[in-house]
């Protein structure tokens, strides 16, 4: 079993920052509006999360760490409609099988805490520990028992850089969780929390003051299809293809089609034949998507890829040309 784990994280963990997005995503998904993310080393010495969300029972914790088992989804008709970020229950498994691992949770109406370790894999007894309401998630030294992994984990700052670019897209999703980060024991980066789920200052705090004040706001809604967002126009000088940020349901993903539908109606309107800077959220019925594609998910298959390309083409060109008029 430890040897299964290990694969599937080779599918799941590839660096520091797959660990993060996996725990940042639970964190989220167990309702929390903090979290806390302390790094060493880049990630590879130490990834410790800690948020504020339902935690787990004691109980239950040896289930949260073995293989394919998710409290999120009941039946694959569940997949249909999947409101969670997560819903396949690899995440801890894989990462606890190439890490020294340790949970420690607690729920609101628990009298304490209980905590469990897993070291490469072999899972530990359940032993009471006292934690706050939440989960604590720590994961040391990534991928010390599998050499052939690790050789390809690269220089601290390059870790540290995917782990930051990562967060940046979940700040902008998220504005209403605060996530503070520190590295080597120093504080690098607090996002405070916000009452809204669509704000500007977000916007300025995460991609800078530039970006913002070039941004023109997208609203668009046709044939249940709803895009909200972001475009900078050109007097943003620092636009780049690694400023696309796409969310489809709350989740940041990369669609080439979409990227292409936006990338067309900014050089249609106007003729600018440079990659434009965006933040895109497009919102649609789960059931005319599929999230269930790749393991990491950082692709999503449209029923109606089309149609979307069509819609999110449509949405640009009117907001870019009424700029023009
Ligand atoms: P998935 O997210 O796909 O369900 P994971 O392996 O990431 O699978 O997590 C397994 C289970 O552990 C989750 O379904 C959830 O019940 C529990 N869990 C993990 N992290 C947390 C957390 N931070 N807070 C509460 N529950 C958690
Ligand atoms: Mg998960």
């Amino acid at each position: 079993d430890v040897l299964i784990n290990q694969i599937a994280a080779g599918e799941v963990v590839e660096r520091p920052a797959s660990v993060v997005k996996e725990l940042v995503e639970n964190a989220l998904d167990a309702g929390a509006r903090r979290v806390d993310i302390d790094l060493e080393e880049g990630g590879v010495r130490l990834i410790r999360i800690r948020d504020d969300g339902g935690g787990i029972a004691p109980g239950e914790l040896p289930l949260a760490v073995s293989r394919h088992a998710t409290s999120k989804i009941g039946s694959l008709d569940d997949l249909e409609s999947v409101a969670t970020l997560g819903f396949r229950g690899e995440a801890l498994p894989s990462i606890a099988s190439v890490s020294r691992f340790a949970l420690v949770s607690r729920r609101d109406d628990d009298p304490h805490g209980a905590a469990l370790e897993v070291d490469g894999g072999r899972v530990g007894d359940v032993a009471p520990r006292s934690h706050p309401r939440g989960t604590t998630v720590e994961v040391r030294d990534l991928f010390y028992n599998v050499p052939a992994r690790r050789k390809f984990l690269r220089a601290e700052r390059t870790e540290l850089g995917h782990i930051e670019e990562w967060l940046r897209a979940l700040a902008l999703v998220r504005p209403d969780v605060e996530l503070r980060v520190s590295h080597n024991g120093k504080p690098t980066r607090r996002y405070k929390g916000e009452d809204t789920l669509f704000s500007d200052a977000r916007l300025a705090e995460t991609l800078g003051r530039d970006f913002a004040q070039a941004a023109l706001r997208i609203e668009h809604a046709a044939a249940g299809l709803h895009l909200t967002g972001w475009i900078a126009l050109p007097t943003y000088s620092r636009a780049s293809a690694d400023q696309q940020y796409l969310y489809v349901n709350g989740r940041s993903i990369r669609d080439r089609s979409v990227a292409h539908a936006v990338r067309q109606a900014y050089a249609d309107v106007l003729f600018h034949g440079r990659q434009p800077a965006y933040v895109l959220f497009l919102a649609l019925d789960p059931a005319r998507v599929d999230v269930n594609v790749h393991p990491a998910k950082h692709e999503v298959r449209f029923r109606e890829a089309r149609l979307i390309h069509e819609f999110v083409y449509r949405a640009l060109h009117e907001a870019l040309a009424g700029t023009r008029a």
